[in-house]
Parts: C-alpha cells; sequence; structure tokens
C-alpha cells in the first residue's frame, strides 16, 4: 500500500498547464512551497545558463536527468550537485516507444540512469520523472515495482509549456507561469533545460522573482519528498 498522496486528486489532460488544484484544507498547516524542475538536461550552454541564475539568486532546483545526455557532459551534471541542487532520474533514452514497451524496460532505463548518475557524483537518486508525465502509464501495480525499486514519482502540478514549445517569448512564459499559479500552497513547476529553452534561461529570474513575492519559499525534490503524481487513468 502506498502512502495518502495529498496532491492526487485529478488532472485534466496531458501537458495541460494546471493539472490539478489540491485541496486547500489539506494545506492549513503547510507553508507555501514552490519546487522549480528542470528536465532533459544536462545540455549545453542552457543547463549552465540556468545553474548560474539559480546561483545569483540562491535558490536551490531539482534536475531530471537524461541519462544517455549524460556522456561528455559529466562536469555539468556535476555541477548540478556541487552547487547543491536535486538530481531525479528522467529515463535514459527519453524515447517515448521504447521506453513505454514495458515496464521492465523503463525500469531498467532508470536504474541504467541511477547509476550513471552515481558513477559521476556518487550520489544516489531514488526520485524519477516519467518522460510526458505518468498519465497512461502509471497504475498501482507498476507503482509498486518502482517503490520495490526504490524509485518515487513525480509529476508536476504547472506546466510553463516549454518542452512542447521551446520558442514561446520569454514573455509568454511568465504569462504562461502567472495564469496557472492557483492559490494552491505547494507548487511543483515543469520546466526544461535542454539545448534548445534558451528563453526559459531568459525567464528564469523573472519566474523566480514572481515566486518570491507571491512568499513562496523554494525546495528540492529529494528523498523525503512525498511522492506526487496524477491520478491514474491506465
Ligand atoms: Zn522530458
Amino acid at each position: 500500500m502506498f502512502s495518502y498522496n495529498f496532491f492526487n486528486t485529478n488532472y485534466s489532460i496531458a501537458n495541460s498547464n494546471v493539472i490539478n488544484t489540491p485541496n486547500i484544507n489539506v494545506y492549513l498547516n503547510h507553508k507555501k512551497l514552490v519546487y522549480l524542475t528542470f528536465d532533459d538536461g544536462p545540455a549545453y550552454i542552457v543547463t549552465d545558463e540556468i545553474l548560474n541564475i539559480l546561483k545569483n539568486y540562491n535558490v536551490k532546483a531539482t534536475f531530471f536527468v537524461v541519462g544517455k545526455e549524460i556522456q561528455n557532459k559529466e562536469n555539468i551534471l556535476l555541477r548540478i550537485y556541487k552547487e547543491g541542487h536535486s538530481i531525479g532520474l528522467h529515463s535514459y533514452s527519453h524515447d517515448y516507444k521504447k521506453l513505454y514497451s514495458a515496464e521492465e524496460i523503463f525500469i531498467n532505463e532508470m536504474i541504467t540512469t541511477r547509476e550513471k548518475v552515481k558513477s559521476v557524483t556518487g550520489y544516489t537518486s531514488t526520485i524519477i520523472r516519467f518522460p510526458g508525465g505518468s498519465m497512461r502509464h502509471l497504475d498501482s501495480d507498476f507503482l509498486e515495482k518502482l517503490h520495490n525499486n526504490s524509485f518515487k514519482v513525480y509529476d508536476w502540478n504547472i506546466s510553463l509549456s516549454d518542452g512542447t514549445y521551446p520558442n514561446l517569448s520569454p514573455d509568454e512564459l511568465l504569462s504562461i507561469a502567472k495564469s496557472c499559479t492557483r492559490a494552491s500552497p505547494i507548487l511543483i513547476v515543469l520546466m526544461h533545460c535542454n539545448f534548445c529553452n534558451e528563453n526559459t534561461a531568459k525567464v528564469l529570474p523573472s519566474i523566480i522573482k514572481y515566486y518570491k513575492n507571491l512568499g513562496y519559499e523554494f525546495k528540492t525534490i529529494n528523498n523525503d519528498t512525498e511522492e506526487y503524481y496524477f491520478t491514474f487513468s491506465k
């Protein structure tokens, strides 16, 4: 039996900006927390730019990295780790067709990526994010298998849409962040740090200031963070 998932209310559609609005009563005793998450790295230039900005603002974030991207970019991965950010696993291939052809393949890709991250940083990550999100892929049996391999699943409740639309302007990305931030005390914001996400790096200072002004505290997802996944739809 898995633990009660306090985010797990409902979701609308894949890549929707606001996936769900958690029950506010659950959070009465919670602080306002925002988890900035960056998928698909490490990548040349953009991942470093994002790290520079996070350093300037003294904000820690979570990077869900792709195993095959680590080759020749070990120094970027190491920088993520050394600067106090959290590292999550985002598959080895990021190839949906292959990855979602069998649960064992998915698990093996996460294990391979976990080992790759460990070989570079010495850190063993237990947090994973499904490429494209867990919807249509996750059910209670699969979740149990993931737990048996010490993995915990994290989707998001805000998406900047910069994965599907990396060419959105910084202003457009900021508008999306503003339009989909509801009165939720806990936000998991999906962004990307791939080579094509220049505009995400450009808008990041404004995103950070926006959440700071709203009174949010920045946190990283780590082994102690309660799981957050979309309602099963499989
Ligand atoms: Zn991805």
